[in-house]
Parts: structure tokens; sequence; C-alpha cells
């Protein structure tokens, strides 16, 4: 029986009071059945799943290492596994990745969720991009960090602005930890950091003495050789927490991530997590290690790079045929997504009623600016519909944004 005398809002820690559904949550719950062609969903498309490979190698696992995926696996993950995260990571440029410094995470949002708790007191300062990713923020926000943005454009985080406003937090007394950064093909802006500011950055982390949380989920998802530049990671590794994720190029449902780290701190990483859930999936680690063992996740890339490609593709060449006067996007090199910047003081949250109406889904920008800006623009996701619905949900879009510039200019 439910006593609806009890004040559980009162039982709950600052923290769990605190806590609120996030927006993009709550636009999923809004979306429900109606058949709208959904440029909001940031996740691969369930299309790209190689079901047939991971049948096959999901029965050979529970079948010959059956006695072993079923049962309590260690915290840090399978060493097989750690050897085999590490070794890609060499070939990523991480040259001194070792199985020491890798500890395997249920998805990169545990990695950030305890990597945040590692390093933060309640009011440290954390420094993020203006956009960042919504995870990260929820990771930081749980740790009760405070959040400071820095500017961002074409070619990512702006040294200058970040390099000013760290002189300011030190000044007020302000402890800074860390940046929390997304380099490669940015979820929300589809942005990557140029590989000057790459060196610039970390420079600013030496010369503050910050540590650098790099979010890099996207990195095999780069449509071309060119447009893959080395981890932060690659140049630095003493100053840098690398996260990484089999979710984009394999299959989220998997709850299998890794995080990279100084060896002292992926000690920490590994203890931190064993309180959190004692290890990640045995099962799903297990398939992980045969899908990389056996080449599965490598050998799908250049397909997996050109499925996406195409998609951006279709959505670039939407928008320049559909979108309203004066408004400004985003080019990825790779990844999932595009900004969307409208002309003028329309507010995209304001109009996604009307959008859905219209049969188009969006994600709202602003809930991705820690400082509250962004209300005029939109991230689309170009990974989950076809090119074809791609086109028609642009178009669509665009029929609403030249009604909501109309409106606006009466
Ligand atoms: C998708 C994504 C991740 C990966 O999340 P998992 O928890 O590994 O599924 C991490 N960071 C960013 C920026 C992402 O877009």
């Amino acid at each position: 029986m439910r006593d609806t005398a009890i004040a559980y809002d009162e039982m709950l820690s600052v923290m769990g009071r605190q806590m609120q559904p996030n927006d993009i949550r709550k636009l999923t719950a809004l979306l429900g059945h109606r058949d709208i062609i959904s440029l909001a969903a940031g996740a691969p498309s369930s299309e790209t799943f190689p079901l047939e490979e991971l049948a096959e190698i999901a029965a050979r696992v529970i079948r010959t290492h059956g006695q072993f995926a079923l049962q309590y696996g260690p915290t840090r993950g399978p060493q097989p596994l750690i050897e085999g995260i590490a070794e890609m990571l060499r070939g990523r440029g991480i040259a001194t990745a070792t199985p020491s410094e890798v500890v395997v995470t249920s998805g990169s949002q545990q990695g950030l969720d305890l990597v945040s708790r590692l390093l933060i007191d309640p009011g440290d300062v954390a420094m993020i991009e203006l956009p960042s990713y919504i995870g990260g923020i929820i990771a930081l926000h749980n740790a009760q960090a405070e959040m400071v943005g820095v500017q961002q454009d074409d070619g990512g985080l702006i040294i200058d602005d970040l390099r000013q406003k760290l002189a300011g937090l030190l000044k007020a007394g302000r402890r800074v930890k860390c940046i929390y950064t997304i380099p490669n093909f940015q979820n929300p802006s589809g942005v990557t950091l140029a590989v000057e500011r790459r060196e610039q950055l970390i420079q600013i982390a030496d010369e503050f003495d910050l540590l650098i949380i790099e979010d890099d989920p996207y990195f095999d998802l780069a449509f071309t050789e060119a447009a893959r530049p080395q981890p932060l990671a690659a140049l630095r590794p003493e100053r840098v927490i690398y996260l990484g994720s089999f979710s984009k190029v394999l299959a989220p449902g998997l709850r299998a991530a890794y995080v990279c780290a100084p060896a002292e701190i992926a000690a920490k990483v590994e203890m931190a997590k064993e309180g959190a859930d004692l290890s990640s999936s045995v099962l799903d680690q297990a398939i992980v290690l045969e899908a990389l063992r056996s080449g599965l996740i490598e050998k799908r890339l250049p397909e997996l790079r050109q499925f996406y490609e195409v998609r951006c593709r279709a959505m670039l060449n939407a928008l320049a045929e559909f979108a309203h006067a004066g408004a400004r996007w985003t080019r990825p090199t790779g990844g999932f997504f595009i900004l969307l910047e409208l002309a003028g003081k329309i507010d995209a949250t304001e109009i996604l009623m009307q959008a859905l109406d219209s049969g188009v889904a969006y994600v709202p920008g602003q809930p991705f600016f820690i400082d509250g800006s962004g209300a005029n623009t939109l991230r689309l996701a170009y990974s989950k519909e076809t090119p074809e619905k791609i086109g028609e949900g642009v178009a669509r879009l665009g029929r609403v944004l030249q009604g909501a510039q109309r409106a606006e200019a009466v």
C-alpha cells in the first residue's frame, strides 16, 4: 500500500532532489508512435547492426565459453578484451596505451559518470564546449560540478575564449579541474577540433594544470582518412582521460566502452566501478571481444563510414535547397550530426510542435548550451533515416522555418 503521508522528496539527497528528466527524453516520449521522420534520435541506424554475425558469435560464446561468459567477471574487464582495446588504441596513435591504462565500462556514459565523480568535489569547475553532449553534462551535473561554457566555431573550441575564462576563474579563486571535450564530429554540432588547436589545448592543460576528458565515440566514423585527426591522448597521454565506445561502430545495446587514462587514474576508475556495478555485462564483453578478435568490427568500418556519409550528404544537399534565408549550418566530416542555426530570433523550441505536426522531429539546441544560449539552434541527426526520408524531413522543416520567418517579419 502506498502511504501518501511520506514525503519522499525530503528523503532524497540534495542531488537526488535536483535531478530532472532531460529534454531529449521528454521529446522521445512525445514522439511516441506518430508517423514522423525523426532527425532527433542520436542513435546509430539499427540497419547497421550485423545481426547474423552477432547471433553466431553470441551462440558460440555461450556454447563454448558459457561458464566464463555467464559468471561474474573482473571489474576492469576480461584481460583479453583489455589487451585488444589497448592494441586498438595504439593503432589510433595512443602509443602508450597498455592494459594497465584501460578499464571497460558499461557504455561511455558510465565512464563519464565515474570520471566526473573521481575528479569533482561540489563546486569544482569543469570547462565544457558550447554546445556540449547532454550525457556529459548530466554526469558532471550529478557530480555537482560547476560547468563553464567555452565558445566554439567551425574549428571547434575557441582557444582564446578558453584561456580568458580560465584566467578569470583562477583570479576569482575557483578550482578548475578539467576540460570536457568531444573533439571529433561533436555531438551535437558535428564540428571537429582543428589540428593546430589540439596542440594549443594540450599547452593550456599543462599551463593551468588541468586534465582533459576526451570523449571520442565517433573516431572510427570519419568519412575520409584525411578527416581523422590524432586524439589528444596521442599528443599528451599524461593529461588526457580518453573515452571510446563500441556503441556507434557495433551496437549500443551491447553496453561496452572503455576509458584509457594514466594508470593511477585508471586504477581509481576501476575502484569506482566496483561500487557501481562490480563489472560490465560479461556476456556483452565476451561478444565484443569476439567481434574485435575476428576482425568483424574493422571489416565493417568502410561500409559504415559510407553509410553515414551518404546520409550526411543527403542532409547537406537538402539544407542547401530548403533552409530559409540567413540560416547557417555545420559541415561534418564524420559522425551523426549537423547543428542548424536559424536566422533572426526564431526559437527552435517554440516551433517544435509545428514541426511535429508537419511530420518532422529534431532536438532543440538550447539544452546543449550550459549558458542558456543557443535558442535559435537545433540538432539534426542524419544517422537514423534513409537518404530519401532525410531529404523529405528537411523539406518539411524548411516549410515550417519559412513560415516562422514570415511570421517574425510581420
Ligand atoms: C553516443 C555517445 C557516447 C557513447 O555512449 P555509450 O554510453 O557508449 O553508448 C558518448 N559520448 C558522446 C558524445 C556520444 O554521442
